[in-house]
């Protein structure tokens, strides 16, 4: 007999001004004593000034730590701080919660994410990555306790984070069939309920894609509900494949290729259409779609030589080659890999 262990987070709050109830949040959580806020230089002056004003309403000791740049040793600066501290309330861009959650993991406390954007489902995720100068490191981390996500500031935010969000969003599609298909040949655990909830989000999104514009806060509501319910697929399936399929595995390849990669999400949902077509799916419907969020659908748009995409494309199979999708284990020749770039009109 097999045991199923889901971790979710406990609180999730979003709404405009909802940054300001963090203090009564943490109450809620019966989070007690000492709390670190860990913030970049930017987002500590938009958003950790309120979390701190508000948790001292709720007579919390705060500590602070401005998290310059994210990398495995700002990760080590968060735990050096973390002596006598209950919980890290991670303020800021994905990077700044992906470093909070790495801590906290490592040091056994809870963690809290409070996005300024919403440029990817690591706001709610049981998982965390982090850049360094072969790409990235991806790990299991424990998911926040709880998520206050303020519309009104992410909704202030660069649209281009929020369009690479919903990027994002849509790999399900893509993530979910190369699931299924590892399933049917390898018998790979599948979660119907994950799977679900998967699709259901980014069906939703794209429902409301035209509603998806600049500096609304309507907007950034939409795109952040379908990040923490993204997350919380990843969270009931226990790993990520609802949410990450060849299309990440292309993002990640690019990240190691590329000398200035675009944003994670932008890369993602530029993948999803070329994983859509070598599934046979309409990738004409996803190129689309990110075309009326305004997010990338080219490699011109997101700043990215031709090349480079066909080398990643050849590459993306050996990326985490333990989870197989459509890319299968040789992955592509470089005239297949050219084919389908031009195909889908990435490069031209
Ligand atoms: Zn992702």
């Amino acid at each position: 007999m097999d045991f199923n262990r889901v971790k979710l987070p406990r609180e999730i709050h979003s709404g405009p001004g909802v940054i300001n109830e963090t203090g009564s949040i943490c109450k809620d959580l019966k989070l007690t004593g000492k709390l670190l806020v860990a913030s970049g230089p930017h987002t500590m002056k938009i958003a950790g000034e309120k979390v701190i004003e508000s948790l001292h309403k709720y007579d919390y000791n705060v500590d602070t730590i401005i998290v310059e740049k994210p990398s495995l040793d700002a990760v080590s600066q968060v735990q050096d701080c973390m002596s006598n501290v209950n919980a890290v309330l991670g303020v800021g861009g994905g990077k700044v919660i992906d470093v909070a959650k790495m801590a906290s993991t490592q040091s056994g406390v809870h963690s809290l994410s409070i996005p300024t954007a919403a440029s990817h489902d690591g706001i709610s995720s049981p998982r965390a990555s982090i850049k360094n100068q072969e790409g990235s490191v991806s790990m299991e981390v424990e998911p926040p306790v709880g998520i206050i996500a303020d519309t009104k500031i992410i909704s202030k935010a660069p649209f281009r984070l929020l369009a690479a969000g919903c990027g994002d969003i849509i790999s399900n599609y893509t993530a979910i069939l190369d699931w299924k298909l590892a399933h049917r040949l390898l018998n790979e655990d599948f979660s119907d309920s994950s799977a679900a909830l998967s699709l259901i989000t980014a069906e939703t999104m794209i429902k409301s894609a035209g509603d998806i514009k600049e500096g609304l806060i309507e907007s950034a509501a939409i795109v952040v509900k379908a990040l923490i319910s993204s997350g919380m697929a990843i969270s009931i399936a226990g790993n990520s494949r609802p949410a990450s399929g060849a299309e990440h595995k292309f993002s990640h390849a690019l990240d190691i290729i590329a000398p200035e990669p675009a944003l994670h999400g932008e890369q993602c949902g530029v993948g999803t259409i070329m994983m859509m077509y070598l599934h046979g799916g309409d990738w004409e419907f996803i190129r689309d779609t990110l075309k009326t969020i305004k997010a990338p659908i080219s490699a011109s748009q997101m700043g990215i030589d031709p090349q480079y995409i066909i080398e990643a494309l050849i590459k993306a199979h050996t990326i985490r080659n333990e989870r197989y999708t459509i890319l299968g284990d040789r992955g592509l020749t470089e005239e297949a890999a050219e084919k389908l770039a031009r195909k889908t009109g990435v490069i031209d």
